[in-house]
C-alpha cells in the first residue's frame, strides 16, 4: 500500500475556524496558607465584574469558615458564592455565566479536571485558587493537572514564619492528622523550604 503525503485540501476547505468566544482562558492562582490566594481570586473577579461580564463564584462545600454563600479571604474581602458538594454540580450553573470562579480548588474532587476545560471549550474563562502542596509537601489534589491545563498560573509565596524569606510550604502545627483540616494561624504556619526542612519532624 502507497501512502500519500498530500495533505487534503478539502479538509482544510470544509473547516471554518469561528470560535463562540475569543480568549477564554484557564487561570490557575496557587501558593501555600496565607500567600493571598483568595485575595487574588477575589481581585480577578472584581476585575472581570468591573468589564461587565457576568461571573459565578463556586467553593466546595466542607469550607464554611466564614459564611456559607460567600468567598471570604483572610483580610476579610468577599464575593457571593455557591457552595457545591460535587464539581460536576458547578455544570447545573455556569451556563449563564461570563466568566467561572473556583476557590480552595484542591478541595474538590477528580472531575473538576473535566469540568473546568468543558467550561473553558465552551468560551468561558475560568479563574481558580487553591493550595499547590498540602501540609506535607506533597501536590494537592488535582492542582498538578490543573497547573498542566492552564492558559496561566499565578504562583503566590507567603512570608516564613521564622526567617521571613519566601514561604512555598504551609506546616501544621496542630495534631490533627487528616488532610482536610480548615484552619487559621493556630493550625498552620508558612514556611520556606530550609525552615520546613528543620521543622518538618520535630
Ligand atoms: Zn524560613
Amino acid at each position: 500500500m502507497e501512502f500519500s503525503q498530500k495533505i487534503d485540501v478539502n479538509i482544510l476547505r470544509r473547516t471554518t475556524f469561528s470560535p463562540r468566544v475569543k480568549n477564554a482562558r484557564i487561570h490557575v492562582i496557587c501558593g501555600p496558607m496565607f500567600s493571598g490566594k483568595t485575595t487574588s481570586l477575589i481581585k480577578a473577579v472584581k476585575s472581570h465584574q468591573k468589564d461587565g461580564k457576568k461571573v459565578f463564584v463556586f467553593k466546595p462545600k466542607l469550607d464554611n469558615r466564614y459564611a456559607d454563600e460567600a468567598v471570604v479571604s483572610h483580610d476579610k474581602n468577599e464575593v457571593q458564592a455557591y457552595a457545591v458538594e460535587k464539581s460536576v454540580e458547578i455544570l447545573d450553573y455556569y451556563l449563564n455565566a461570563d466568566v467561572v470562579a473556583v476557590d480552595e480548588v484542591q478541595f474538590f474532587d477528580d472531575r473538576i479536571i473535566d469540568v473546568i476545560e468543558k467550561i473553558a471549550n465552551d468560551g468561558k474563562s475560568v479563574v481558580v485558587s487553591g493550595l499547590d502542596m498540602d501540609y506535607l509537601g506533597r501536590p494537592f489534589g488535582s492542582i498538578p493537572q490543573l497547573l498542566t491545563i492552564a492558559d496561566e498560573v499565578t504562583k503566590l509565596n507567603s512570608v516564613c514564619t521564622f526567617c521571613s524569606g519566601r514561604a512555598r510550604f504551609s506546616h501544621r502545627i496542630s495534631e490533627d492528622n487528616g488532610i482536610v483540616v480548615l484552619g487559621e494561624k493556630d493550625k498552620y504556619v508558612p514556611l520556606c523550604r530550609s525552615c520546613y526542612n528543620e521543622l518538618k519532624d520535630k
